[in-house]
């Protein structure tokens, strides 16, 4: 039998250790796994989490977030998050549950796992809640309220601030790291909504007309009225005797703008605009919805940039044929 010299053996001892070392570092320095259902929340929680966290978001931003396709990727996905962000008030009752129960992760399986965040509540002024008994026969796909919260951008800052709560449990070493960019991103994003809130001013009390009942939230932040909807209720597509309803109302109240985020036929909401007189504006709702679109901050920076782009062309519009008319 052969024996080790003492080299040898101090070689294979050094070598062993620098092995250990490099397994016990890389658990400590581990990052947090976290998926989320729609990419706004992947933006937030990117930023909370900065280099201590993986983000990835299940659904893209040019996703109707109702309906998506539950791809078995995802399942691989959410079996090794430590935490899952998600939207509730059933926006994706349609495709993540399947999800969550084939990821087997205890980490997130029910709403008392730790890493289970339903993001709705942290929401206080939930729109829409229904006042009967919810049923669905209808049709409606906002049985429990209006799911499209994260449209006003005041909501970004209770979602950021759950985040950071729920890193900082999971995460404890590093909870001052997530308080400090919680601190910095809600100060950033209440500068922002200043700023949004004096491009909007002028056109506070604008009626519009949306695809989809998903622009609740934006309306009510920015002060526009609602006064009809392409769709006769959430989630059925337009008939064509609602369709025909709804141009009667909109020419009889003058109604300038129809929009509707830009995952939704835009073909019937730009002939309802074509037939009034109003412009039509297929707007990004989500991050990533359109190219340039990297974050929470750049997806207000674009919706309230076309908003007030088209409202100021529509007003400037309107003033030049009156004076025509005068003259
Ligand atoms: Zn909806």
């Amino acid at each position: 039998m052969k024996r080790h010299t003492i080299l040898q053996r101090l070689t294979i001892s050094v070598i062993f250790a620098v092995i250990s070392m490099f397994f016990i570092c890389g658990e400590a320095g581990a990052k947090v796994n976290i998926v989320t259902s729609i990419p706004d929340f992947a933006s937030i929680a990117g930023e909370i989490g900065g280099d201590k966290v993986d983000v990835l978001s299940l659904a893209k931003g040019y996703q109707d977030p109702h309906f998506v396709d539950a791809k078995p990727i995802y399942v691989t996905r959410l079996n090794r998050a430590d935490i899952l962000v998600y939207n509730g008030l059933d926006l994706e009752v349609g495709w993540l549950p399947v999800l969550i129960t084939g990821a087997r992760n205890s980490n997130i399986s029910t709403l008392n796992s730790e890493g289970n965040v339903d993001a709705s509540v942290f929401i206080t002024n939930i729109l829409d809640l229904p006042t009967g008994p919810i049923d669905r026969s209808m049709g409606d796909v906002h049985p429990r309220g209006n799911p499209h919260y994260m449209l006003d951008p005041r909501n970004g800052i209770p979602v950021a601030k759950g985040i950071a709560a729920k890193l900082s449990e999971v995460d404890p070493e590093n909870a001052s790291y997530y308080e400090v960019n919680y601190e910095k991103f809600a100060t950033l994003l209440n500068l922002k909504i200043k700023e949004w809130d004096e491009e909007l001013a002028p056109y506070k009390g604008t009626e519009i007309v949306s695809y989809h009942k998903n622009l609740e939230y934006l309306s009510d932040w920015a002060g526009f009225k609602e006064v009809g909807f392409v769709e006769p209720k959430p989630g059925i597509p337009p008939t064509p005797s609602h369709v025909a309803d709804l141009i009667k109302k909109m020419k009889s109240m003058d109604v300038k703008l129809v929009i509707a985020s830009n995952y939704y036929p835009q073909k019937t909401g730009s002939l309802i605009a074509d037939q009034t007189g109003a412009v039509f504006l297929s707007i990004p709702t989500q991050v990533e919805g359109q190219d340039g679109i990297n974050t929470y901050i750049d997806l207000f920076d674009a919706i309230v940039g076309e908003i007030t782009a088209a409202l100021k062309d529509k007003t400037g519009a309107a003033n030049h044929s009156l004076l025509d008319t005068d003259g």
